[in-house]
């Protein structure tokens, strides 16, 4: 029996937020577009906090597509004209541009308690307290509370129970929480900061919800202007012929998929997510097709490290290389794929959507 077809004007091999950002833009001027991803993306382990250049035309545009649709997921996003600060779960500072009330906390908040939860590994109360203190000077009070129910549709007394402990037990006026709702929206926060009368809000979380649900906002936005999601599908190998790409395999454990494309945009990330691997000599492309280069990255004395972190696809004005140095018109690496653009090096969500919006005419140009 021969694999199923799937025949679509743009392919994007890669669903984190760079795949979905030009996804969803490719979709709403009307291009067919399917998205392939094989496991989970850096996208959703980060802490879904984004900091964009605000100086960049593209933050408006990118906004105007997508901030409305997460503002009706009840999600409350509001892009700020200046940055503001996060508090991670170690307790520094993290700048974000995208906030909602849930996860805004600003400097100026000084009567603070860090609440854990006894067996949730996401917020340290008192090391976030120790850091707190030792970098910003401010002095919060690291406080634990027995593990709860999580919230369920079964379980709805939780909220108004949460609120009460919050509300009877604590002083101050703001409690940072360890995330607790894998809702992907943030009402559950809302609810609680408006039964407790407390300002209550959200750690910054690498590897837990939060990263989780930007992800998940992100899938739905791209579903709903029209993107088609190929999930658990890993793109196994390409055919080129010439200087054009117009075929694509994908596998899911023994199921194989065709699909034919007029361009091909490979937005797999990188050693994080498995669009790059590591061999004996470093780093490589997995497919084995395309060239893979490193940057001049400072501040990073080990080489190995440095090279694992600035390595990724070289590019040709936006098009990929093969190894043996011919430049495929129809195929455009995009987000953590490529060489230099990697969060340790200072490059996150807000560049990798940025870029992956700003790739949009060269995706057009190859159709
Ligand atoms: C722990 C952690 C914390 C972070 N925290 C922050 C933060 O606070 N702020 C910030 O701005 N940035 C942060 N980052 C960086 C940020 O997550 C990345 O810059 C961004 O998610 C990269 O997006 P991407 O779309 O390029 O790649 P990804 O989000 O990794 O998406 C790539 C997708 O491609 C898929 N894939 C790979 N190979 C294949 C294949 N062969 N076939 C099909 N699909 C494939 C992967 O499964 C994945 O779904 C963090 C990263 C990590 C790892």
């Amino acid at each position: 029996m021969s694999p199923p077809v799937v025949d679509v004007d743009i392919f994007i091999a890669g669903g984190g937020a760079a795949g979905l950002t030009l996804a969803s833009r490719m979709a709403s001027n009307g291009y067919r577009v399917a998205v392939a991803s094989s496991s989970i993306a850096a996208t959703a382990i980060s802490t879904g906090r984004v900091l964009f250049n605000h100086d960049d035309p593209a933050v408006a545009e990118w906004a105007s597509l997508f901030l409305t649709r997460f503002r009706s997921r009840e999600s409350n996003y509001d892009l700020l004209e200046r940055p503001t600060v996060a508090m991670t779960n170690i307790g520094t500072p993290l700048k974000q541009s995208l906030t909602n009330s849930s996860f805004d906390w600003t400097l100026e908040d000084r009567d603070v308690a860090v609440v854990g939860v006894i067996g949730n590994n996401d917020l340290d109360s008192d090391l976030a307290c120790l850091e707190l203190r030792r970098s910003l000077g401010i002095c919060a009070r690291p406080l634990w509370i027995s593990p709860f129910p999580y919230p369920t549709a079964a379980n709805n007394h939780f909220v108004g129970e949460l609120a009460d402990i919050l509300k009877d037990n604590i002083s101050e006026n703001t409690i940072v929480l360890p995330p607790i709702s894998s809702d992907p929206t943030y009402a559950l926060l809302t609810k609680l900061q408006n039964l407790s009368g407390k300002r209550v809000v959200e750690a910054a979380t690498p590897l837990s919800l939060p990263g989780l649900r930007f992800q998940l906002l992100l899938e739905d936005v791209a579903e709903e202007v029209g993107v088609r999601l190929l999930k658990d599908r890993r793109l196994i190998s390409i055919k080129i012929h010439g200087k054009e790409a117009n075929e694509a395999v994908l596998s899911s454990g023994m199921r194989t998929i065709i699909v034919k494309f007029s361009a091909l945009v490979l937005a797999t990330g990188n050693l994080a997510s498995g669009g790059l691997a590591v061999n004996g000599r470093g780093v490589i492309d997995p497919l084995n097709i395309f060239r893979v280069s490193s940057t001049q990255a400072s501040g990073i004395h080990s080489s190995t490290l440095r090279n694992a972190l600035s390595s990724g696809l070289d590019t040709c004005k936006g098009r990929a290389i093969t190894k043996q140095g011919v430049v495929i018109r129809n195929v455009i690496p995009i987000g953590s794929l490529l060489k230099g653009v990697s969060y340790p090096l200072g490059y996150g969500l807000g560049e990798v959507m940025l870029e992956a919006w700003k790739s949009a005419p060269i995706v057009e140009d190859a159709l």
